[in-house]
């Protein structure tokens, strides 16, 4: 496998920033982080910018030229500074690319669900299909 270290940091949305990418034959890998310094506690909303420990997490995301595409994104637990909150500690979550659990980005799930909806013959509620911009049309 072969890569692509940016001399800066790329972002992927406003809230991620891709610092190198590996690719082989058949799969793409992101190396990614979130660009926030602090992030927002789910239970209680308070911000914290303590952080508690790191970890990687791989998200699945739509295939690229045949290739498959893995982002590998380096998530922080932060400690929740609200001596009131249920939660000590809590993990970020970039908007747009990850919800608490999910191995696969909202772009592949979207694209299974709609492939999904069209095998069963039904019409995708959600998303809206990006190429009409209609729900009632699938892709
Ligand atoms: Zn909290």
């Amino acid at each position: 496998m072969s890569g692509v270290r940016f001399a800066e940091s790329r972002s992927v949305s406003s809230s991620c920033v891709v610092e190198f990418v590996q690719h082989s034959v058949d799969q793409i890998v992101l190396h990614a982080h979130a660009r926030a310094a602090r992030a927002r506690c789910p239970h209680c909303s308070r911000a914290s910018g303590r952080v508690h420990g790191r970890y990687f997490r791989r998200l699945v995301d739509a295939a690229i030229g045949g290739r498959a595409v893995v982002v590998e994104l380096l998530v922080r637990r932060f400690r929740c500074l609200n001596g009131a909150c249920t939660a000590v500690t809590f993990a970020e979550q970039i908007e747009g690319l990850t919800t608490p659990h999910a191995r696969k980005t909202p772009l592949l799930r979207a694209v299974l669900l709609s492939i999904a909806c069209t095998l069963a013959g039904l019409v995708p509620v959600w998303p809206r299909c990006w190429a009409s911009g209609s729900p009632r049309t699938p892709c």
